[in-house]
């Protein structure tokens, strides 16, 4: 078995920002005790095998204690076998911590953070509901690169309301000068009844035109690559050597748990997904009934065209003779009619690269990457 990813899910958050889709709620301190018991009890329940990352999502995971975020690093390592250099991940929204909060993470097992900032606009912050200010976050950013983390990322969002080249260029600057080992770049995606997309309608805010945007991500993966931190993902950059571990394993079909409410895993070609609510999660493991709310065995093909879909949104593509070895057949023999159109040819350009026996998504066909990837179902 190739070794294991361990999600945990950790839904509590300070506040709820105006664009946010993700499975949260407010904190609740009560709920919070007896969602870790429930949680650490989930992990405890698990069959075990060799693992190497655990990534604490959310919500807002450093709303944790350090002291349960130690209880549930320990639960994983008496159950799985966890590898003395295992990545541990903790997200982390700069509000809620302080060096001694980080220095405490730092103690409890976290060898990773990566920084909910969005943005280092005043205003972009407050149109998203986020209630850090720059400052606070390059405060955060700064101290945990002094305590020996192996790697400190932050997030940005481009295609904010009202954002402006302007706005964004300073945002990229301010990221470079705090010199991080990895970011993420993540377009802002309105879901139907998100409130920001009401305060818009009301504001008169919108959101930059398709084509500015294509330029402003461009541009600044150009100026991060300049600095050190390399695209090898669609939406993920890095320094040599920091890459995220954990998921990788979701974009090169790997396996993990996912522990907790909302949470969903894959093992051995089983796909499941607990239960959303947390008091029904809550309530469930204390009943010690079946948390997964939908449990389904992938079909060959499934998993072929979800490890194309997945392989393909990063810059290394995908391995022909290791995909063949996995999934017995060469995809570029398969769909090689179907991709050729595609092809980077000089002087035209194009979405789709082949070389040396893999193939993969240009910068170009990263942009318009559902227009390849439609090719696979
Ligand atoms: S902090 Fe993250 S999970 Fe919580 S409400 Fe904001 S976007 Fe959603």
């Amino acid at each position: 078995m190739s070794s294991l990813g361990l999600y945990l899910h950790i839904p509590f958050c300070q506040a709820i920002c105006s664009y946010c889709n993700f499975n949260r709620g407010l904190l609740d301190s009560g709920l919070k005790q007896r969602y870790v018991s429930a949680l650490e009890t989930e992990i405890r329940r698990a069959p075990g095998g060799p693992a190497d990352t655990i990534f604490f999502g959310g919500g807002t995971p450093s709303l944790l204690e350090a002291g349960e975020v130690a209880r549930l690093i320990q639960a994983c390592r008496e159950t799985f076998d966890v590898a003395p250099g295992a990545e541990v991940t903790l997200e982390t929204n700069p509000e809620t911590v302080t060096a001694d909060r980080l220095t405490a993470f730092r103690e409890a097992g976290v060898t990773r953070i990566s920084f909910g900032v969005q943005s280092f606009d005043a205003d972009e912050l407050a149109r998203l509901g986020r209630i850090h200010s720059a400052a606070r976050a390059k405060e955060a950013i700064v101290a945990a690169q002094g305590l020996g983390f192996a790697s400190v990322s932050f997030d940005l969002m481009l295609w904010l309301p009202a954002q402006t080249r302007r706005t964004w260029r300073h945002t990229v600057d301010q990221a470079l000068a705090l010199a991080p080992d990895h970011l993420s770049l993540y377009l802002l995606e309105l879901y139907p009844n998100a409130p920001l997309k009401e305060a818009m309608a009301r504001a008169g805010w919108s959101q930059t035109p398709d084509d500015d945007a294509a330029d402003m991500y461009l541009e600044a993966l150009a100026l991060l690559e300049r600095a050190g931190l390399a695209q090898y993902e669609i939406s993920n950059v890095a320094r040599p050597g920091h890459r995220s571990r954990h998921n990788v394993k979701y974009w090169q079909a790997g396996q993990w748990f996912g522990f907790g409410c909302g949470a969903h895993g894959t093992v051995a070609g089983v796909r499941w997904k607990n239960v959303p609510g947390t008091d029904e999660y809550v309530a469930r493991v204390s009943a010690g009934a079946d948390v997964a709310a939908d449990r389904q065995v992938q079909s060959p093909q499934a998993q072929l065209e979800e490890a194309l879909f997945m392989g393909l949104r990063m810059t290394d593509g995908i391995d022909r003779a290791a995909f063949a070895d996995r999934f017995g057949l060469d995809p570029w023999v398969r769909y090689e009619a179907e991709l050729t159109p595609f092809l980077d040819v000089a002087p035209e350009g194009g979405k789709v690269w082949h070389r040396d026996g893999r193939f993969g998504l240009t910068r170009e066909g990263m942009l318009v990457s559902n227009s390849v990837l439609e090719i696979f179902v």
